[in-house]
């Protein structure tokens, strides 16, 4: 099976080239080992393009490259509006390329081609834009002293940062990272996933068309343990940020205990997903599908865990599953896709050996629950959408995060039994809520102890609002004026009058 959208032949042209090199001090060049890794399409299981593997020696380039941008040719000294007009065009840009950036996101990730045009790409220039309006409102305070004194505060870049992204959502994780950063005059060594590099490459050129100055961003790609250990354990580097699985996020925590280098962690999730009998069902349907199939599952705070009111859970769950096994599912490319393949061959792995375990431990797959090996997927990554029954909330499939679109269906008793069952998890990402008792909303979203709480709706983001974890979902939040203050450490100053 292969697509009917036609490809842009700027996309044909970026994925032939011999290799894609990585962006050093402004320069487009090899891996200094030489090294290159292939990226592979998870729709065909075919390697897609070749990239340079940087390691040890390429951050070290890259991040003299920064400190110097930082610290020597003056990123953050530079003027606030020629910094805002940089980012804001490199938002226009992206809105310019979308159709390309669009293609070579589903390409490398898998995803549906509408969500990476709908969905990713413009989240990605509104990151950008929204940041951009940022730079002139960073603000120190004048503060109230013994009159013999002026005090009063600045806040300034924290320097160099390592930005370590994953590959369920590239180029916005990208944007996410480096919008805020750039805003506050930090500059960047950024390390996308080994899985999904393409279009933070593809940034790397639309920043520098925007005029960003030679060292400012550099990106790396590589592997984690190697390219993103370098960055984690680099002395020059001031801060890292970071957005991947709860086990790296620990070993960030303790690496970088010896340079005590400032670090923001957004992790893992196993988010309930409340519903009420009082709820409006057609909408917590369409809620709860569109809480774990978005992406294929692989989003950190997909409502994995569905906590449906006993006395309607078997109706719900009977409900979900024939709309989940309605959802049409194929190559991203395929504009009537909407269930694509998971980004790899690990991945696949990984969620089939949790639907086998979810079997043994005694849930019933409603629908789903296998690897879709029909005909034109055969060699991709494709899970059918997977509804379970019969989940008890300690189960494994019920407590460690899957990833994948596959969803445990939970029934609970009353309110406080939801809170109790849904606060269950060492992670606390998100959670849903769907009711029409507006106190009883308020109720519950107090009690999750969950860094977004959605209620009567899900996964709606916008670069105003903060998002991280509570637990060990991580730690900092990142948008809104918070990534400010992830960015920016704060002097005093005492001036004697
Ligand atoms: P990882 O946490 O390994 O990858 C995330 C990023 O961290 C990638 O850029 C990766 O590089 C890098 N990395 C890996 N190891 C290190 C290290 N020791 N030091 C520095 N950087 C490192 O996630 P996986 O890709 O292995 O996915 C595994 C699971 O993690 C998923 O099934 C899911 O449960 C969770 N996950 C959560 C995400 C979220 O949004 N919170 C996103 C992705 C995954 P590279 O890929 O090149 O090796």
């Amino acid at each position: 099976m292969e697509a009917a959208l036609k490809l842009d032949p700027a996309v044909q042209d970026f994925v032939r080239a011999p290799f894609r090199k990585m962006l050093i001090d402004g320069k487009w060049v090899a891996a200094a080992s030489g090294k290159t890794f292939d990226t592979v399409n998870p729709a065909t299981g075919e390697v897609l393009a070749r990239v340079a593997e940087g390691d040890a020696e390429d951050v070290e380039r890259a991040v003299r490259a920064a400190r110097r941008a930082f610290d020597e040719d003056g990123w953050a000294s530079s003027k606030p509006a020629e910094r805002t007009r940089i980012l804001l065009r490199v938002a226009d840009l992206i809105e310019k390329n979308a159709a390309e950036l669009a293609q070579l996101e589903t390409l490398d990730n898998g995803k549906s081609i509408n969500e990476s045009l709908n969905v990713d790409v413009p989240a990605a220039a509104g990151t950008f834009r929204y940041y951009a309006g940022w730079v002139d409102k960073v603000y120190g305070q004048t503060i109230p002293s013994d009159p013999a004194f002026f005090n009063f505060t600045l806040r300034e870049p924290v320097g160099v940062a390592g930005q370590i992204i994953p590959w369920n959502f590239p180029l916005l994780m990208a944007a996410w990272k480096l919008g805020p950063a750039l805003a506050c005059g930090n500059t960047v060594v950024l390390k996308p996933a080994e899985q999904t590099p393409l279009t933070a490459l593809r940034l790397g050129e639309l920043l520098q068309e925007a005029g960003m100055p030679d060292g400012v961003v550099n990106i790396v790609p590589g592997f984690g343990p190697t390219a993103g250990g370098a960055l984690v354990k680099h002395p020059q580097v001031d801060k890292i940020a970071f957005t991947g699985s709860t086990d790296v996020g620990k070993e960030i925590h303790r690496e970088t205990s010896g340079t005590l280098k400032r670090v923001s962690l957004e992790l893992g999730g196993k988010s309930p997903n409340i519903v009420f009998a009082d709820a409006d069902v057609e909408a917590a349907v369409q809620g709860a599908l569109m809480g774990v199939f978005f992406n294929q599952g692989q989003v950190c705070c997909a409502g994995t865990r569905l906590f449906v009111e006993q006395k309607m859970h078997d109706e719900f769950a009977d409900v979900l599953a024939k709309h989940a096994g309605g959802m049409q599912q194929g190559p991203g490319l395929d504009p009537s896709t909407q269930v694509g393949p998971l980004v790899s061959q690990e991945q696949l792995e990984r969620v089939t050996g949790y639907l086998d375990i979810g079997k043994k431990e005694g849930a019933k797959a409603l629908i789903g629950g296998e690897r879709n090996t029909g005909k034109g997927f055969e060699k991709g990554y494709f899970v059918k959408p997977t509804v379970f029954t019969g989940v008890k909330n300690d189960m494994r499939i019920a407590q460690e995060e899957i990833f994948g679109p596959v969803v445990s269906v939970i029934p609970f008793k009353d309110e406080s039994d939801a809170v109790l069952q849904g606060n269950n998890t060492f992670y606390g990402l998100a959670a849903g809520v769907w009711t029409r008792d507006v106190s009883k909303a308020h109720r519950v979203a107090r009690a999750i102890r969950a860094g977004t709480v959605w209620v009567n709706c899900y996964n709606v983001f916008e670069a105003a609002a903060p998002f991280g974890g509570y637990k060990q979902s991580g730690y900092g939040r990142e948008l809104g004026s918070y990534s400010i203050d992830l960015y920016t450490q704060v002097k005093t100053v005492w001036m004697r009058i």
